[in-house]
């Protein structure tokens, strides 16, 4: 089954951009097309603009940002837009969508630093939100958002596909079964991916947890995803991870000899200092947990976060 996402269509390769072109990315539509069934929405064509249509732009009015004709600011579209995503977002929600993949710049659908005009023609210093991308954060803060050009980069690539698996990993775990029980399971199979995450989340969401008896479980299930989806919205990195996999160690304190147990230091130390992948010690501690089973370590998703063919862990 693969996982709803939501993208502009643009970076799935369709014509749709104003000068009739498109920004297909080949990561997108190839590798992660494998794994996420990709929702495409052009909210510029939604609003009724043909292809190709004149440019247009956000406008800051006293404070009230227009999307407007670049040439023409009296062709103002931002009442239309607002109903169109206000309802396309509406939609998207109710299919449990893991993930959105949105085009950069774009002042309809740019995450951050869009080009926000005054009357002018200067723009304001940061710059501002596509205004359909504003409103899909707002609606939906959990969602993981990122921007075409950002995953090229391995770390924020890594990070935006971890935590759509982990939304769809939350959906499934709890599909129909909306229980206590199902939840703090859930929240057991991520205890080490929160550590290395974020050390002050995993104990926030420790102590949310352990309330969950006095809470209405609808309720409950609200605010736990909203503080996970945040949680793992830090990223991991080599000093944390390093913590995580010395945990781990500990575990095997009295399972593994001199030998095994001086190759797992060298592969953890050298992983932090940088001359081996994540990769490599994660791989051997699979290894040894196929000869030592342990099931609360074979249940992390620390160990398993992803499909290895996406191969989001050898640059890290
Ligand atoms: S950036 Fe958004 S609005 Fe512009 S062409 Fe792509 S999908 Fe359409």
């Amino acid at each position: 089954m693969r996982i709803p996402v939501g993208i502009s269509a643009c970076v799935l390769g369709q014509n749709v951009r104003f000068d009739g072109g498109h920004k297909r990315n080949r990561f997108v539509a190839e590798d992660l097309a494998q794994y996420f069934q990709f929702q495409p929405v052009c909210p510029e064509v939604g609003i009724g603009l043909p292809t190709p249509r004149p440019a247009i732009r956000l406008l800051d009015t006293d404070g009230e940002q227009r999307l407007v004709g670049t040439k023409d600011a009296n062709q103002d579209h931002t009442q239309k837009m607002l109903i169109f995503s206000d309802k396309k977002i509406t939609q998207l929600q109710e299919q449990e969508l893991c993930g959105y993949i949105v085009c950069a710049k774009s002042p309809t659908c740019g995450m951050e630093r869009v080009k926000l005009y005054i009357a002018n023609g200067n723009t304001i210093p940061g710059g501002t939100i596509g205004i359909f991308t504003r409103q899909l954060m707002e609606k939906m803060p959990w969602l993981p958002v990122e921007e075409d050009g950002r995953l090229q980069d391995p770390v924020l690539r890594e990070n935006f596909v971890f935590r759509v698996f982990a939304l769809h990993d939350l959906y499934q775990s709890l599909n129909g079964n909306l229980t206590r029980e199902a939840i703090v399971k859930f929240h057991s199979r991520y205890k080490l991916v929160l550590m290395a995450h974020n050390l002050t989340s995993y104990q926030s969401l420790g102590r949310l947890v352990a309330t969950i008896k006095e809470w209405d479980i609808e309720d409950f299930f609200i605010a736990y995803r909203l503080q996970f989806m945040t949680a793992i919205k830090h990223k991991a990195n080599n000093r944390t991870n390093t913590n995580v996999l010395m945990h781990m160690q500990g575990y095997f304190k009295r399972l593994l000899d001199k030998e095994q147990k001086a190759e797992l230091t060298a592969l953890i130390i050298n992983y932090r200092k940088g001359h081996l992948p994540l990769l490599a010690p994660v791989t051997l501690f699979k290894h040894y947990l196929q000869q030592h089973p342990n099931e609360y370590l074979q249940s992390q998703r620390f160990l398993n976060p992803y499909p290895e063919e996406l191969k989001l862990r050898y640059s890290l």
